[in-house]
């Protein structure tokens, strides 16, 4: 008989159990194992992940998930760290018991991860009382730079980079939302794709990308 997992493993197993059995099936971004991620990237060699958001009815805004007060602005985007816990250093940081940084704009490393953890989204509720925004409503390659840190473990899925600085590549709108492009495209000054991207499979298997924690 098996024993029952606990704590993180329990939430990594209930993580992968909705991911299925290959992460990067769709849309695999390469990124380094988090060993050999850089705690600073340059914007000249960014890395790139995989982002969604609710749009916005009234003005084509694209909102982030888990707080409706935050929408992303025309361009560069910097992540705040005026709410964290830690009060030294550059953020976002590794997240440790002793510096538990939640700091940093959230990129996935695939179109399967991502859509395994917004499927996900839509059955709980957030602050408002509004449902969350459920399946990729608007999505988007997003290049993220700065300090960089692998996911904060007991907030975030596996395969989540938090980013100091990140800039939309290419925006693309679920057709359930097409009505909603042109705003978005002059908000935002960027193409809004109606089609899904065209993604490529990762070379390499995804053992390489397991997190160190
Ligand atoms: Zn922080």
């Amino acid at each position: 008989m098996s024993v029952p997992l606990r704590g993180l493993p329990r939430y990594y197993a209930f993580q992968d159990n909705l991911i299925g059995p290959d992460p990067m099936a769709d849309g695999a971004q390469d990124w380094p194992a988090w060993n050999d991620l850089p705690n600073t990237l340059s914007p000249l060699r960014p890395l790139t992940g995989w982002r969604y958001w609710a749009v916005v009815t009234t003005d084509g805004g694209l909102v982030a998930p888990f707080s409706t007060k935050v929408i992303w602005s025309p361009g560069i985007n910097r992540s705040s760290s005026l709410a964290c816990q830690v009060r030294h250093g550059r953020h976002p940081m590794p997240s440790t018991r002793e510096n538990p940084c939640r700091c940093g704009i959230r990129v996935m490393q695939s179109l399967t991860v991502l859509r395994a953890f917004a499927a996900r989204q839509g059955q709980g509720k957030i602050g408002i009382g509004k449902p969350r925004i459920g399946p990729l409503a608007a999505y988007a390659e997003v290049n993220v730079w700065g300090r960089v840190a692998p996911f904060a473990p007991e907030d975030d899925w596996q395969y989540t980079l938090r980013a100091e600085f990140a800039e939309i590549v290419s925006l693309h709108l679920a057709p359930t939302h097409a009505m909603h492009a042109e705003a978005l495209a002059e908000r935002y000054g960027i193409e809004v794709q109606l089609t899904k991207p065209k993604t490529r499979k990762a070379s390499e298997p995804s053992d390489n990308y397991e997190s160190e924690h």
